[in-house]
């Protein structure tokens, strides 16, 4: 336990905390965390306050806390080469053998892996990669990315304006005018009720094709989505969405940018959602699962397709003017290694699937029949609770009202950490993948509890 009993004056004072009330945090009326240890799902803080993390930090550490293998892996990288950079053909064991490991594991189609620190970053390169390949086939005015309201491709400039979350624009001067949304997959909020979910993914698809059409098709360059909806509130595509939405792109030429940064390496209960749902992307962002953020790294996987034409524009234009100080650090690149082949040994991909489907069910017993749950839903380790103020005409809760983070709250003194996501109340869960069935039992108990003294 820490003695240091300056530590909640010094963070007060001087650390700027991302996603935080900034002024409540400074005068001391919302509470801190001072995190010390973690094991399997369990975090711990300074006052002993042992909780189940029932979202892995950030959804990230996916092999769960404590994994000596991976502290081992990173202490042995540290001590015989902490770093070397990655530029002009530069590389370590580690990092080329992680990216031997990436590509084996991606979806045969797809060619060669360049690392970066975050999710945020690898979609920051993504984009800047489709348009460089654009220029160099000669169409420089097809530069927009689609993106969807809800979607989350993290907090720079440009990935910022891709996702379609209103807390992530208001007062930064976005979303950047290349930037375009286009309806939310989440049929659950569908605007007209009487719609079914196949005249949802209809109406998805027109709309789709109508902002493709208003555009220009000719001035339209990729497409970015989650293959499940991640921090737009967990929402596994409603049937037939993907069928339907890849046709629409192959026909305009507008690739394809797999956001996986939530669903790489398991989370929903295979390998890559791309696989999961048969996608064909162009490019697949990776992060959090590529070293369950034992290190920081991410990736930009890119495809066969789009490999080809970067080789031909640095043979036209000479070495491509892309690069970050830390890419494919060691460190990283050891983490991940070590990351990827626990995945295999403890079958945590497996366990997502099956400990999921247990984890899902268990919530619906749970949940069925309450009338302020609107909707229960997940795919693998990804699930979530929608609440709604009277469930037959689904009326949404006022939101000043925060009723979702009121049961995130409650759960939390229950000892389970869940996550209220933004824009709805809306209980999210996305725990370690090797999360075990009796785990799963504490949480949906916690769960009802917390949901028992909010609603
Ligand atoms: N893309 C998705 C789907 C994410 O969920 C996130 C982060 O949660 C990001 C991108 C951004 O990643 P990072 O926070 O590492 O920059």
């Amino acid at each position: 336990m820490l003695k240091n009993d300056r530590l909640d004056a010094w963070d007060r004072e001087n650390f700027f905390h991302p996603s935080t009330h900034l002024a409540q945090h400074a005068r001391g009326e919302s509470p801190n965390r001072i995190v010390t240890g973690g094991n399997g799902v369990y975090i711990e803080d300074r006052n002993g306050t042992r909780l189940l993390d029932a979202f892995a930090g950030l959804y990230c550490v996916n092999v769960g806390y404590g994994r000596t293998e991976i502290a081992d892996a990173i202490a042995e990288q540290a001590k015989e080469l902490a770093y070397y950079h990655a530029y002009v053909g530069h590389g370590t064991e580690a990092s080329i053998t992680l990216a031997k490991m990436v590509m084996d594991r991606a979806p045969d189609h797809m060619s060669k892996v360049y690392f970066g620190l975050g999710g945020s970053d690898a979609n920051e390169t993504n984009v800047k990669l489709v348009w460089y390949y654009n220029n160099i086939l000669g169409r420089p005015e097809k530069k927009k990315i689609i993106s969807r309201w809800r979607g989350y491709h993290g907090s720079g400039l440009m990935t910022g304006s891709l996702t379609g979350l209103e807390l992530f624009h208001k007062k930064f001067d976005l979303p950047l005018d290349t930037v375009l949304h286009t309806v939310a997959p989440d049929y659950f909020r569908r605007d007209d009720l009487s719609m079914s979910e196949a005249d949802f993914v209809a109406h998805c698809a027109s709309e789709l094709e109508a902002l493709i059409h208003r555009e220009g098709a000719d001035t339209i360059a990729a497409f970015i989505a989650e293959p499940a909806l991640g921090t737009g509130g967990l929402v596994p595509p409603p049937a037939g969405y993907w069928e339907t939405i890849q046709p629409i792109l192959k026909r305009h030429d507008i690739l394809l940018i797999a956001d996986e940064v939530v669903s790489g390496f398991g989370r929903l209960g295979s390998m890559f959602g791309s696989a999961h749902y048969g996608l064909e992307p162009d490019f697949i962002t990776i992060a959090k699962g590529l070293t369950s953020a034992y290190a920081p790294l991410s990736g930009s996987i890119v495809s066969d397709k789009v490999w080809k034409v970067l080789e031909e524009g640095t043979d036209e234009f000479g070495p491509i003017g892309h690069g970050w100080t830390y890419s494919a650090h060691p460190i990283g690149a050891a983490a991940g290694v070590a990351n990827l082949e626990l995945i295999d040994k403890l079958g945590l991909v497996g366990n997502a699937r099956k400990t999921g489907a247990y984890f899902k069910a268990a919530l619906e017993d749970a949940f069925t029949g309450h009338p302020n749950v609107g909707d229960i839903r997940g795919e693998g380790l990804l699930c979530a609770v929608e609440f709604v103020a009277d469930k037959d005409s689904r009326t949404f809760f006022d939101p000043s009202k925060k009723v979702g983070a009121q049961v995130a709250a409650a759960l939390l003194s229950e000892g389970v950490i869940g996550r209220a996501m933004p824009q709805g109340d809306i209980l999210g869960f996305a725990p370690p993948l090797c999360l075990t069935e009796q785990e799963a039992d504490t949480i949906v108990n916690a769960a009802k509890k917390a949901v028992d003294a909010v609603l």
